[in-house]
């Protein structure tokens, strides 16, 4: 199976986009707008929050820079407007962080603002290792300007324990996952459990240090001994909460936290450029690719 799932990681960019589409399909919360609204207000309906991204990155133009940052700034508006339980999570290079420092910079200090005049939340994704110290730098520059600002560190990234030690105190907001992107293996843990135990390290240390800690994965092993941990050390429900994406089964993992009263936000990406994100999660759970290809073939 492993052999297979190698395999299909291989050949996955010269599948056609419309077998990608149907794979998309679960993970995307529609094209437009409107599309992903109405996702938002149904999760919130059910009790989930939403973070919401703008599928796409590495502008190559300002005007490019500016449109994401104007489509951004009237999702606070319309998060406001509809009484939505959400924020947003963008990309640094999707509003110009490619183009220099001053463009994203120019960027990021109006959605921060903007984030501010609706009293919300901006996060700022983490991408890979050349983004990640002036993503940290662009996060402190932002933050003094409004204190609802959060940073996502990766687990698997050798440095993230000496960056958790650094930022995280009361103030600091920060989301752990894994990591996704492809990295050189002298900066990144390559052991699966290795990165596991790296990952509750992060998270531990956050909440001890008073931080709020988005704990964003899928991983069982990860999301039980955490919880157990929380539980055991009485981390009161303010100061963490379950992020999980759009679309991945969590076989009613997300009921029972709920129910429990934690906090549980789903990432909710949307958009037109929907085929890299796609292509990305494939590659991600490969199996996915098989139950396609075998309903499929059941049809
Ligand atoms: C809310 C959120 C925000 C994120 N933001 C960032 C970011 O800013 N930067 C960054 O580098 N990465 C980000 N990621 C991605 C993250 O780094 C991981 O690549 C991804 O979450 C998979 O890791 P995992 O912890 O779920 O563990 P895994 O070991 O990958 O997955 C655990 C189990 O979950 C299931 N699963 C996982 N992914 C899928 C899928 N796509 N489809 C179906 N089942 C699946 C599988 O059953 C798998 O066995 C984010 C993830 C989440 C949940």
């Amino acid at each position: 199976m492993k052999l297979i799932n190698n395999l299909l990681i291989q050949i996955i960019p010269f599948f056609p986009k419309s077998f990608i589409k149907i794979f998309a399909s679960p993970y995307i919360a529609g094209i437009t707008d409107d599309e992903m609204l109405a996702t938002v207000a149904n999760l919130n309906k059910k009790g989930y929050d939403v973070a919401i991204d703008i599928l796409g990155e590495h502008v190559t133009t300002g005007k490019e820079a500016t449109e994401i940052t104007e489509r951004y700034s009237k999702l606070y508006d319309e998060i406001s407007s509809r009484s939505l339980s959400a924020n947003l999570s963008i990309k640094l290079t999707h509003i110009g962080q490619d183009l220099g420092y001053d463009i994203v910079k120019k960027n990021l200090m109006i959605l921060t603002k903007k984030a501010k005049q609706h009293k919300n939340f901006l996060r700022l994704d983490m991408e890979n290792s050349p983004y990640t110290s002036e993503t940290i730098k662009l996060y402190k520059e932002a933050l003094e300007v409004y204190k609802n600002v959060g940073i996502v560190l990766q687990a698997y990234m050798h440095r993230s324990i000496n960056d958790m030690d650094t930022l995280s105190s009361e103030n600091f907001n920060c989301r752990v996952c894994k990591g996704i992107y492809v990295e050189n293996k002298d900066i990144v843990y390559d052991d699966y459990q290795e990165i596991r135990e790296n990952y509750i390290e992060l998270v531990k240390m956050g909440l001890q240090r008073g931080a709020y800690i988005g704990i964003a994965s899928h991983d069982e092993y990860i999301i039980n001994n955490l919880y157990k941990w929380i539980k055991d050390y009485s981390i009161p429900k303010t100061q963490y909460e379950f992020q999980v994406l759009h679309g991945v089964p969590m076989k009613k993992m997300l009921e029972k936290l709920l129910k429990e009263g934690n906090r549980v936000r789903i990432y909710v990406p949307y958009g037109d450029n929907w085929y890299d994100y796609s292509v990305r999660r494939l590659k991600e759970n490969p199996k996915m690719a098989g139950y396609i290809i075998s309903n499929m073939f059941k049809k």
